[in-house]
């Protein structure tokens, strides 16, 4: 297959990624840089896999702009380990966090975290169906709190928060949909973390970025994995790391920093969505979007069409000119386009062009 016969994909993870480094890994396959062997097949503490691993922690570290006092892991379990990870290394016995209940993924983290620790809904959504983000005076933020959680992105919903919420208490934010497509405060943070899958690599492989002073504050007896300063301490290599994952990750990372850097993605990510709200408002109410304005996603763009049978066709048909992965999530129905950092614009202005098409032709 060459790369002329790729398909546009839409899908909300794994992600689509730059065929330049889909080439280079295929190039690189059966001899990585002269060793005879695949860096999947290195030992994991050769050289020749040292050196990938360190070059995209400090790729990750220069492109988000993460301060010398937070600390950069590499991590397995995916997003989902840290709904419980989090509680675990940041609340000693007893202490508590507020959860922004902003639909799916946020429901996952509350309830994983309820587990860990006494932690408390902080708001939620559920009355207006997770379509909007809350504002900041919405948020109740308890005494004694040592954290507001927050996703910054719903996945499913399609929600972003335009600007995270500006609180006493230090920020933890789930970043895995719109990871590196948006600068990240860190003043505001002790924690941010994601899933590689969505914005910046392969699956298998989970980044977690945390203030140093807040490692081993815990006081629990975790078992080494568990516990993020077994991880610091050795440069996220204290066990075998995902090092497939890593090096795929390593190579968008630098494709991103030559593309121009989190700003030009940020730039992008905004074009590739006003294109599709354009398509999505153009349309005399023809195709909808459920969500608040003010909170519409950059990344998962959900929208309906005038019935279901119409969203199946509109699937299938899509399919068949090349664009995959649309149907939204079986939870909420409708339609989703996710176009995450390496989806070219011009995947966009095909499906912007073929909901043209599909309209004229069912309406
Ligand atoms: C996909 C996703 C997760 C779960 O990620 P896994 O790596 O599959 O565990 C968590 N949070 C958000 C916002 C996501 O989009």
């Amino acid at each position: 297959m060459s790369a002329s016969t790729r398909v546009h994909n839409f899908c909300a993870g794994p992600c689509t990624l730059p065929v330049s480094v889909l080439e280079e890994v295929r190039d690189e396959l059966l001899d990585f840089d002269g060793t005879g062997m695949s860096i999947i097949e290195a030992s994991h503490r050769a050289a020749a896999y040292d050196a990938v691993h360190m070059q995209a922690l400090a790729d990750f570290r220069s492109l988000a702009a993460v301060p010398d006092d937070f600390a950069v892991l590499f991590l397995q379990g995916g997003a989902s380990l840290q709904f419980a990870q989090v509680p675990m290394n940041l609340l000693a016995d007893g202490e508590t966090a507020g959860y922004v209940n902003t639909g799916t993924w946020a429901k996952k983290a509350l309830g994983d975290a309820k587990k860990v620790a006494p932690v408390y809904e902080a708001w939620s959504g559920a009355d207006g169906s997770f379509s909007r983000m809350p504002s900041t005076d919405e948020i109740e933020v308890r005494d004694g709190s040592r954290y507001l959680h927050v996703t910054s992105n719903e996945t499913i919903g399609g929600i972003r928060f335009p600007a995270l919420p500006t609180v006493d208490v230090p920020l933890v934010t789930d970043m895995s949909s719109d990871f590196l497509s948006r600068p990240i405060d860190w003043d505001a943070h002790d924690l941010v973390y994601g899933g590689a899958q969505k914005n910046l690599g392969p699956a298998g492989l989970a980044v977690v970025v945390v203030r140093k002073d807040r490692l081993s504050t815990h006081g629990r007896d975790l078992t080494s994995y568990l516990d993020y300063a077994t991880h610091e301490s050795n440069d996220s290599m204290a066990n075998t790391p995902p090092m497939f994952a890593i090096y795929v990750m390593g190579k968008v990372l630098s494709w991103m920093q030559a593309e121009g850097g989190l700003a030009a993605f940020e730039q992008r990510a905004a074009e590739r969505a006003s294109l599709l709200y354009g398509a999505i408002d153009g349309s005399d109410g023809w195709y909808t979007c459920p969500v608040d304005e003010a909170s519409r996603s950059h990344m998962n763009i959900v929208f309906r069409l005038p019935d279901e049978d119409l969203e199946k066709r509109f699937v299938a048909e899509a399919a068949e000119a090349g664009m995959v992965n649309l149907k939204g999530h079986r939870s909420v129905g409708g339609i989703r386009a996710s176009v995450y950092n390496a989806l070219p614009v011009a995947s966009v202005e095909a499906l912007v062009d073929f909901m043209a098409g599909f309209r004229s032709s069912n309406s």
